[in-house]
């Protein structure tokens, strides 16, 4: 693929270095493998073990405990890497969690819960997942309904929760539940808790999602019974849960961006590539500018995207507020993606909807960046209330 296909991100020798780097990794595993994955429903485990190998699951992570210490922006550009890679957003999704799931931890944990946890995170030794979505809260958090109710020394929890990616392969959870019901709070966003817990199987029923695309990274829904937490395992202080998940909402927001333009930038390359050699009416139907122009469209929106998430990433990392600029860039990438992904399976004709050219792939997988982890709806709620002024409306 050619660079300003890849990134506009990297361009520095350091993040030149960094991607390359990465996508050394990632060519390792090419379209065949990861189809293979897809169809069969198999967790990318050699794919995961190369980049734990190479130690980039640490690269926000602290030093002390084995990370690299880089910023948002370094770990954007790894997570578009890899979006644009064969394995697309079932290879970021192999890997996400452990990017920015242990925010909480390393800003709100104390310093044992740091030794004990981070590690054998950022060596990849230990798994996690991340159960925050429940069947009957969706969008709106604070109404989740998981309860944790402490007993001693310990929590007793009960729940569900849904939409809990890799949990068929995780051994620890990253768990929000309330510890104070919201009638005895004063505000909804009040009376969450944090926990980084072992996923005990003998209290909790991991049963997965049959689902639309990105079979390889499986999705569940949990059934939590009477799940034993010990104290210690509680990130931070009783109740205040829901403000350490929102300090990694942004940087989650980027990551997802650059992911996305990762996705639309392989099916951009793919639909180029295939333009320029079929040929129908005597010519290649890249001459046809109904051709051209949705793919020259969709390389500008992706460039745009990437410029907002490169915004967005440098305020991050300067410690600067940039709610605005990561929902927008979030936004921005996901339509960005899904366009150009549905633009490559047209342009392949009937060829797009076979699986042997991937790009029906990378189409199934792009829809869900539209869907979560935040929705574009509630995106543009967020913009309209907190950058127009406009009434809050949800
Ligand atoms: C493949 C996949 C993997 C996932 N992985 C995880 C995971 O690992 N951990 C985890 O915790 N969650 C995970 N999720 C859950 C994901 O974050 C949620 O699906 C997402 O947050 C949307 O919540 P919901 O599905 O309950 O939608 P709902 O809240 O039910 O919303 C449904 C629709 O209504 C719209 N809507 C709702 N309220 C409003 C409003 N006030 N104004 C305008 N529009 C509104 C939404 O935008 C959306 O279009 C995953 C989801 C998928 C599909």
């Amino acid at each position: 693929m050619d660079d300003s296909l890849i990134s506009a991100l990297a361009d520095s020798s350091e993040r030149v270095e960094i991607r390359d780097a990465v996508r050394a990794i990632c060519n390792r595993f090419d379209d065949h493998y990861w189809r293979e994955k897809d169809e069969n429903a198999i967790f990318p485990f050699e794919f995961s073990a190369a980049i734990a190998e190479a130690g980039w699951l640490g690269i926000t992570m602290p030093p002390e405990y084995g990370g690299a210490g880089l910023g948002v922006t370094e770990a954007a550009i790894m997570m578009q890497t890899i979006g644009s890679s064969a394995g697309t957003f079932a290879a970021c999704s192999t890997v996400h969690i452990n990017i920015f799931g242990p925010h909480a931890i390393v800003v709100h944990g104390s310093d044992a819960q740091r030794r004990r946890m981070l590690p054998s995170l950022i060596k990849g030794e230990t798994r996690s997942c991340f159960g925050v979505t429940e069947p009957d809260a969706g969008l709106d958090t604070t109404k989740l309904k998981t309860r944790a109710v402490r007993d001693g020394d310990r929590y007793l929890v009960n729940g569900r929760k849904i939409w809990t990616s890799t949990a068929q392969q995780a051994d620890k959870i990253l768990l929000l539940a309330r510890t104070t019901p919201i009638e005895e709070c004063k505000r909804p966003t009040d009376g969450l808790s944090l926990f980084y817990t072992d996923l005990d199987r003998r209290h909790v029923e991991v049963r997965e999602i049959h689902k639309m695309g990105r079979a390889a990274v499986d999705s569940n829904a949990l059934f939590i019974d009477n799940l034993p937490i010990p104290v210690e395992d509680r990130i931070g202080e009783e109740g205040a849960g829901f403000k350490y998940i929102l300090d990694s909402l942004n940087p989650e927001r980027i990551l997802n961006a650059a992911e996305a333009i990762g996705i639309g930038r392989r099916a951009l390359a793919k639909a180029a590539n295939y333009a320029n050699e079929r040929v129908v009416f005597g010519r290649p139907i890249g001459k046809n500018q109904s051709i051209q122009h949705p793919l020259a469209e969709s390389w500008a929106a992706l460039y745009a995207a990437e410029l907002m998430t490169l915004r967005a990433a440098a305020l991050y990392d300067a410690g600067k507020p940039c709610g605005a600029e990561a929902n927008a860039a979030k936004f921005l990438a996901a339509d960005a993606a899904f366009e150009a992904c549905d633009r490559a399976v047209r342009t392949h004709g009937g060829m797009g909807y076979a699986s042997e050219y991937n790009v029906e792939r990378y189409f199934r997988e792009a829809v869900v960046t539209r869907l979560g982890p935040v929705s574009r709806e509630l995106i543009l709620c967020y913009l309209a209330e907190r950058v127009l002024g406009l009434p809050k409306s949800y």
